[in-house]
């Protein structure tokens, strides 16, 4: 849809005027229902109508996904098969649109690059520092190494893989001989469906069975504001007493939710919790992550907060070290889910899922 302002509402409530500013949102939810029914009477949705105009003989589909942020789109997938598809900045959608509703005709360009390479692997990066005492029983890092195509994926999740590297790096000089083997997995394809970390949990169960606890980041570049139980009864026991090996001035912001409930999806623990393991997130401070930087065109090295990062770092080698060290195995014992409204039965344990192996190829 043609955006009414290209300003964020942030900018709207400081500067506009109380009444401009609700003239603003009451036109734009209009024109936001006005755009729907448009696009439903075609019979298509956002992702069919690219490939019917494919079909239909379309050279090329350019859209526009504005972030309702300054110069801030996002990113997804392109849903035809050959033809190129292209963002295009909100402004230039603007004009584009402008011209075409007082029938100018517009003319546009487009010159792009790309190569077809046919079908190429997607891979896990594994490393490990093998345990002393219980080799044989894991504590995890996690990250996923994919990201979308928009920008660089400098916070989604190239932050996550980066913490969890340095966390490594650090665990590696300080704690060379673990009692428990110290697994980090920065996943492939996550961002398709968290295939890369379905893949290992199909793949490995002797590992699944034995991982003591699991943490991953993928939220964004701030510090770290909450760790969540994902369901498990005991986990306030084993986090909470990992977390008092963490100094104050690590903490300072940092909340804990117990016992949480389990994670579906979103980002690969949930990949780790639905085959039952104490797999968990740790959440960041969003530094405007949903407007600004995920999935967008605008997910670039400038965004990360390196201070932060430092901070994360050292808490995940911290509850890996305490994870590791901890004399008894984790507790896997799950809650019993609150009755779902729509079935009145305790809701269900997510179910562990297939990765898709051949990238929707069949
Ligand atoms: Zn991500």
């Amino acid at each position: 849809m043609m955006q009414p302002t290209g300003r964020p509402d942030y900018n709207w409530q400081e500067f506009g005027t109380k009444e401009s500013f609700e003239k603003m949102k009451s036109d734009r939810t209009l024109q936001t229902q006005a755009w729907s029914k448009r696009l439903q009477k075609t019979g298509y949705t956002t992702r069919t109508l690219p490939v019917a105009l494919e079909k239909a003989g379309a050279v090329g589909v350019v859209s526009s996904l504005w972030s309702a942020g300054f110069g801030v789109n996002k990113i997804f997938s392109a849903y035809t098969k050959i033809i190129p598809s292209v963002d295009i900045a909100l402004e230039d959608y603007g004009l584009l649109y402008r011209l075409t509703e007082s029938n100018s005709k517009p003319v546009i360009s487009i010159k792009t690059d790309s190569k077809e390479t046919g079908v190429v692997p997607t891979f896990n990066t594994i490393a490990e520092i093998k345990g002393t005492e219980k080799p044989d029983e894991y504590v995890m890092l996690s990250a996923h190494f994919d990201s979308w195509d928009g920008a660089s994926g400098a916070t989604d999740n190239g932050t996550g893989t980066l913490t969890m590297m340095e966390a490594m790096r650090m665990l590696k000089k300080f704690y060379p001989n673990p009692k428990r083997t110290i697994l980090v997995g920065h996943w492939g394809s996550e961002e398709q469906g968290l295939n890369g970390s379905r893949a290992f949990v199909e793949d490995h169960p002797e590992i699944i069975n034995n991982i003591q606890a699991l943490f991953n980041q993928d939220n964004g570049t701030g510090r770290l504001t909450n760790i969540a139980g994902q369901g498990f009864l005991q986990s306030y026991k084993y986090i909470g007493n990992w977390l008092t090996a963490v100094p104050d001035s690590l903490k300072d912001g940092l909340t804990t939710t117990f016992p949480g409930s389990p994670g579906g999806g979103g980002s690969d623990y949930a990949s780790f919790v639905a085959a039952g393991v104490p797999a968990f997130s740790l959440s960041s401070l969003s530094w405007s992550y949903g407007t600004y930087t995920w999935h967008t065109n605008r997910d670039s090295y400038d965004k990360i907060v390196f201070d932060d990062l430092k901070k994360n770092v050292i808490l995940a080698a911290i509850m890996a070290y305490m994870a590791s060290e901890d004399d008894s195995k984790t507790s896997r014992e799950k809650i019993m889910l609150p009755i779902d409204p729509k079935t009145g039965m305790p809701g269900n344990w997510p179910v562990q899922k297939s990765p898709t192996r051949k990238g929707g190829i069949d």
